[in-house]
């Protein structure tokens, strides 16, 4: 099955495109317009981004803002932090979204169903009667919410939480205290 409904596809190609060809993962946050890039929260030392290939809306990637290939290379302060916006994230989801469950897991490697190699835990809400979680690594799904719908509700339910302020590039602000 392909996917029959993905305009944001061809947007993203072009500002890939456009710019270099470093690490996108590394350059999205540094580019200083964080509704443009789809940052929609940061932490202290990583960052969560929508997925612009979503397999449901809200599907989000809680990434280090460090480039990291690998687990293995996290450091403590590193894998707190990332546990922790986890957390804030599954949060922000739930009460803007309410959905029924969560999938939440890492593609390393290019037999993995890594695309970029900088390191990226996906956080996907799930609904009863949506499809197998499989279809993320395809990139197999019909789109019904709009990237901009999803990002700013997901900015608001963020700005709803505790201890959170808003970054002059635009996303909220979360303590991992
Ligand atoms: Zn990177």
């Amino acid at each position: 099955m392909d996917e029959l409904f993905a305009p944001w596809r061809i947007e993203w190609v072009r500002r890939s495109s456009r710019t270099d060809d470093g690490c996108p993962f590394c350059r999205l946050p540094a580019a200083g317009d964080d509704e443009e890039a789809l940052i929609v929260a940061r932490s202290e030392r990583s960052y969560v981004l929508l997925n612009n290939a979503p397999y449901n809306p809200g599907h989000v990637m809680i990434i280090p803002s460090r480039h990291v290939t690998d687990v293995r290379s996290l450091s403590d302060e590193e894998i707190l932090d990332r546990e922790r916006l986890v957390q804030r994230t599954i949060d922000a989801i739930d009460n803007a979204m309410e959905p029924d469950g969560f999938n939440t897991g890492a593609n390393l490697g290019g037999a993995g169903g890594g695309s970029i190699p900088h390191l990226h835990t996906h956080v996907v809400p799930r609904w009863q009667g949506d499809t197998n979680f499989m279809a993320v690594l395809d990139d197999t799904k019909v789109i019904v919410q709009a990237l901009e719908d999803s990002y700013e509700e997901l900015l608001q339910s963020f700005a709803e939480q505790p201890d959170t302020s808003r970054c002059e590039t635009g996303a909220v602000r979360v303590s991992s205290d």
